[in-house]
């Protein structure tokens, strides 16, 4: 079931078992990650910048509300690309 809302959760280290609707952010060691929102269990690690040059943009606005971009799109697990979508103030807003 494709997800529409996602709750940041800050961590040190991301863990082994992500849960849905959970974006846990690692400021340590500038990564976020979360279980594809489509539903499927894959998972998304995504690096932030400036630790990598071509990451995202983590933004946070207050009362644990952020948005990242650009958007975010899917390859993991056994699918092929098949999800693409934006975190924009905690909703997943689908393309
Ligand atoms: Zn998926």
């Amino acid at each position: 079931m494709r997800l529409l809302e996602i709750t940041p959760v800050f961590v040190e280290t991301i863990p082994q078992k992500l849960e849905d609707g959970k974006l846990y952010i690692s400021k340590e060691f500038g990564i976020v990650a979360h279980s594809c929102a489509c539903g499927c269990g894959g998972r998304c690690i995504m690096d932030l910048k400036p630790y990598w040059k071509d990451g995202w943009t983590l933004t946070e606005h207050g009362n644990n509300v952020v948005s990242l971009s650009p958007s975010v799109g899917n390859w993991s697990g056994e699918n092929p690309y098949h999800a693409h979508y934006f975190i924009k103030n905690n909703k997943i807003d689908w393309l």
